[in-house]
């Protein structure tokens, strides 16, 4: 917890349940993904950037934003955004 900078209030409000349920139905290359998005380790030009692995930190899909965290789930460029935009928009409710 203290790693991961996350407080009480986030560890409980988590479905743990839910969220362990769901790891158990899919694969294990998704599950992997999945974990790494929780912990904020998936790779991005924001990560490379400071690793000095690339010259800049935008977005691969040229929409002129920086790719950092959830960037994916946000990108106008990103194949599906549309449908990305109405699943998290259901989720919200
Ligand atoms: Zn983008």
């Amino acid at each position: 917890m203290d790693k991961e900078g996350w407080t009480d209030n986030t560890m409980n409000s988590i479905d743990w349940t839910a969220h362990g349920t769901y790891l158990k139905t899919i694969p294990f290359n998704k599950k992997v993904n999945v974990v790494k998005m929780c912990h904020d380790w998936q790779f991005n030009k924001h990560r490379a950037a400071m690793f000095e692995e690339s010259d800049d930190n935008l977005c691969p899909l040229i929409c002129k934003e920086e790719e950092k965290k959830l960037h994916h789930l946000r990108c106008t460029k990103q194949p599906g955004a549309t449908s990305i935009t109405r699943d998290l928009a259901d989720i919200k409710r």
